[in-house]
């Protein structure tokens, strides 16, 4: 799906498009690899620092094509000064956020696939705005070249992926893995498969898309409770995937690709943080090759959830260890800049 703009976003076309564009405009064919390098390995701004290509042919791209859509709205950093969020509007005006958390050795981007969500679960922040629309392939791969452009500056450069900012990247199949090739692609971005992880609310039909696909990027799923009376409270889709054609999809994923699943639980106090989840919970996922990624709740404008307290969270890990089940505590990053899903937009479009 195309957003509305007059121009054409070069990242929205894959190589073969590319090199079409290129012979369209009576070039020679090695023109696409010269471009495919300035949009891929040197993640420029302007068709001016194409600096290999003909002024003409500069002149004729900057009328005719684009090199992102996305404008920087708001810039926030937090008081560490490891992660950093932006929100972008895109051509349509549309709000999405992607944020970049940098560790010792690692920058790790979050990355929107939707503006909005059509998922509607109730404690996240871009569940409660609804769906907006999908975003094209090449508004996927602009939140990873801006990011990118600006740690080359510095001499460094994106090594992680999680597609876990706006919206459901299984709603959006096509153009959520069309970006996910072209960030693998060796030609081009060149990140490991293993290093971008995709993150699901348990769409099953595309879970077992994806098993199918034998895709070496890692799946997430969240989970975020274990009975269906639970769930449904939480995740309106749960209705119609229940957790246990979820289970049985995450099963087939499991076999057809040999790799380990994780699940995502975020942690509510009083909710989905007693000892009975935990129990149903190890009893669905042991023997499973799995992971549990326990995630305190990041509390929204639209939910009144809170997150849970240490000495639960510790019962709930020492639990899921009885049923032979790993889990882990992930320390959310940039709470003061409400990093979490959709939060910045929220706080921006309110006080606008
Ligand atoms: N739609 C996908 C990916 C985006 S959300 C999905 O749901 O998996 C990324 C992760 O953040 C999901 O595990 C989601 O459940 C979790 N999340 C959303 N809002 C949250 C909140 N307020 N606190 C903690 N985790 C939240
Ligand atoms: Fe959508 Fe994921 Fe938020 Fe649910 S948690 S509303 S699926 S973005």
């Amino acid at each position: 799906m195309e957003t509305p703009t007059a121009k054409i976003n070069l990242y929205n076309l894959d190589f073969e498009a590319l090199t079409e564009l290129v012979q369209e405009l009576d070039q020679p064919p090695y023109r696409a690899r010269q471009i495919w390098d300035w949009l891929y390995k040197k993640f420029v701004h302007t068709f001016d620092e194409m600096t290999n290509l003909p002024a003409g042919l500069r002149k004729t791209l900057a009328e005719k094509a684009t090199l992102t859509e996305l404008q920087p709205r708001f810039i926030e950093k937090s008081q560490d000064g490891f992660t950093k969020k932006v929100l972008f509007s895109l051509q349509d005006g549309k709000l999405i956020e992607t944020v970049l958390m940098r560790y010792d050795k690692r920058n790790t981007i979050c990355v929107s696939s939707q503006a909005g969500c059509a998922m509607g679960c109730v404690f996240c922040a871009t569940g409660q705005m609804g769906f907006q629309r999908h975003l094209t392939t090449g508004e996927i791969i602009n939140q990873i070249t801006y990011f990118a452009h600006e740690l080359a500056k510095e001499d460094s450069r994106i090594t992680n992926v999680v597609m876990m900012g706006m919206g459901e990247p299984l709603h959006n199949y096509d153009n959520t893995l069309a970006a996910v090739d072209r960030m693998i692609d060796e030609t081009g971005i060149n990140l490991g498969s293993r290093k971008i992880t995709i993150s699901t609310v348990g769409l099953v039909p595309a879970i077992r898309r994806y098993a199918d696909e034998k895709r070496q990027t890692p799946l997430a799923v969240s989970l975020h409770a274990a009975t269906d009376r639970e769930r449904d409270a939480l995740i309106p889709v749960n209705r119609r995937w229940p957790i246990k054609e979820i289970i049985a999809a995450c099963r087939y994923y499991i076999d057809q690709t040999g790799r380990r699943l994780t699940f995502e639980w975020a942690l509510i106090r009083g909710e989905n943080d007693t000892v009975e989840q935990a129990e149903k919970l190890g009893e669905i996922l042991q023997g499973m090759l799995c992971h549990v990624n326990l995630i305190p709740l990041n509390p929204t404008k639209g939910y009144g959830g809170r997150p849970s307290d240490p000495a639960r969270v510790q019962a709930f890990i020492d639990t899921l260890r009885e049923y032979g089940v790993s889990a882990t505590v992930r320390v959310r990053r940039g709470i003061d800049i409400q990093a979490g899903c959709g939060q910045l937009r929220d706080r921006i479009v309110s006080n606008d």
